[in-house]
């Protein structure tokens, strides 16, 4: 049983108890407003609707407009021009396509709650909605909050300019929580690994397999030759994963194929290997083994890595003793390969924790669950971690090493 310490924190605790059903009745409204990354109109409402929920919690909220995708959601909780700001982060986005809602409606049986997004993430934005109101009933204003929501997280704003943009949006911030999918362990993620994503194309020489074959130089062979070197740069050791995932090439079958394509994923924990898998791929790719084929590498993007450092660790010890102290319970620092707007809030060199948001697990698949009572408890958490920011906090947090 969780409980508070001082009034403030009482006064929080009974917040969030008093407004389960709201709670509730906010997820299942978000939820059922369906918000696939691809539908602007579907991710701005859902904008909408968590606006009117941040103004009644006393916050102003303003939308920064992005073009094709969903506009990013700022809002300013007591801001003060003089006093850093905590930054609680999301996205509110989901991967699944229209209509899944129908298939799969919001759903709460025996504690698991189904349907689409509800643990990735959109129990964490109501859980950030709701600690901002326990904050403003407690009376806290130590430190001012601001809300970051995004509308295409989950394609890395590789279709926006929002990634461009957040490092913008975040300036002054002393820390970031990301209310992002919690992981089943309730571990909490201090570090992420980076990704980068690049494509190879071979070209060959067409000719027709039957008439004259040997005037042929089959892009696909030359291509097969080279994927195998290209796995063998995996060194799970050091945390650096190659998958060639997608491959194409040739157009009939009685032609001898004059292209081939495919597309990798690289995650990787420290630049200067993936420096150096890089530079390996392009001397895969400079050296052919079928003569009059050649090959092309093709950058796609590169993210910066989470790393899982002292001021990351430092927030983490702070929520983690509040857990203990007001028996929530214990809480694991963990490490995660995927990536997530804590990397960029990480590479601005703002502390950040991830993974604040309802627990459950299967995101991005039809199997996704997340735990009801996990909703309210980690509202708790939070919320009394940041009641117990005070005077200095953001400093001392700070002070800690990249
Ligand atoms: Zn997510």
């Amino acid at each position: 049983m969780i409980q508070g310490k001082s009034q403030a924190e009482k006064t929080i605790i009974e917040y969030i108890d008093a407004h389960r059903d709201e709670m509730v009745n906010v997820w299942k409204t978000i939820v059922s407003t369906e918000s696939p990354s691809i539908e602007k109109a579907q991710v701005d409402k859902v904008g909408q609707i968590i606006c009117r929920e941040l103004e009644a919690a006393g916050a102003s909220v303003r939308t920064e407009y992005v073009e094709n995708r969903g506009n990013v959601l700022i809002a300013d909780w007591h801001a003060d021009a003089e006093k850093p700001f905590l930054i609680f982060c999301g996205h509110m986005d989901t991967v699944f396509p229209m209509g899944t809602i129908l298939e799969r409606p919001f759903t709460i049986r025996d504690g698991i709650v189904t349907g689409p997004g509800v643990l990735d993430m959109k129990g964490g934005l109501v859980i950030a909605i709701f600690v901002l109101k326990a904050l403003e009933a407690a009376g806290y204003r130590e430190y001012p909050v601001r809300v970051v929501f995004v509308g295409d997280e989950e394609q890395g704003h590789r279709q926006s300019d929002v990634g461009k943009r957040l490092p913008s949006f975040i300036h002054g911030a002393f820390a970031a929580l990301n209310f992002e999918t919690g992981f089943p362990s309730g571990g909490i993620v201090v570090g992420r690994k980076g990704s980068c994503r690049l494509s190879l194309d071979v070209t060959g020489v067409s000719a027709h397999a039957g008439n004259c074959p040997e005037q042929g130089r089959n892009a696909i062979v030359e291509m097969s030759h080279k994927i195998p070197l290209i796995h063998g740069l995996n060194d799970l050791s050091h945390g650096t994963s190659v998958n060639v995932g997608v491959i194409s090439g040739g157009t009939v079958v009685n032609a001898i194929p004059a292209s081939c394509h495919i597309d990798i994923d690289i995650r990787y924990t420290d630049r200067t290997r993936l420096d150096a898998v890089l530079a390996k791929i392009q001397e895969i790719s400079d050296t052919n083994v079928i003569g009059g084929c050649s090959c092309k590498v093709t950058m796609q993007s590169i993210s910066m890595v989470m790393e899982p450092n002292e001021k990351n660790h430092a927030l983490f010890e702070h929520i983690r003793s509040t857990a203990e102290d007001i028996g929530y319970g214990v809480v694991t620092p963990i490490t995660s390969g995927g990536w997530s707007d804590s990397n960029i809030i990480s590479h601005e060199g703002i502390p950040v924790v991830c993974s604040m948001g309802v627990i459950g697990e299967f995101n991005h698949t039809k199997k996704e669950y997340a735990l009801c009572d996990s909703l309210f408890e980690r509202a708790k958490l939070a919320a009394v971690s940041i009641c117990r920011m005070q005077a200095g906090f953001a400093e001392t947090l700070n002070s800690h090493r990249e």
